[in-house]
């Protein structure tokens, strides 16, 4: 009876961590190169990432830039920017490079 309480309660909370996700997921992403909104874009595993609740990113289909979408503390969300452009400047390809060198891709 123990085992069945734990994995409802398990459950629970993935599906509470799930809406909450989606909640924060937004409807659209709009390119900040060329002002081409789209819906076609992933979340980002911002576990790694202090303060950052969720984190979103894809491709605009226009000119090919990559936009993301953070979500989180004010100062965390300017951290994870700063980041992310360091990261982007060294990779220059969508994906993220934590610091121990793995590469972690954009899920759907
Ligand atoms: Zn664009």
């Amino acid at each position: 009876m123990g085992q069945a309480k734990t994995r409802g309660t398990q459950d629970q909370r993935i599906a509470q961590a799930k809406a909450k996700v989606d909640a924060l997921r937004p409807a659209k992403m709009v390119c900040g190169a060329c002002k081409t909104s789209f819906t076609d874009f992933g979340l980002i595993d911002a576990r790694g990432m202090p303060g950052i609740h969720a984190a979103f990113g894809g491709v605009c289909p226009s000119c090919g830039e990559t936009v993301l979408a953070f979500s989180g503390d004010k100062d965390a969300v300017a951290n994870a920017m700063i980041a992310w452009q360091d990261a982007m400047g060294a990779e220059g390809k969508l994906g993220m490079q934590s610091r121990d060198g793995s590469h972690k891709f954009f899920e759907n």
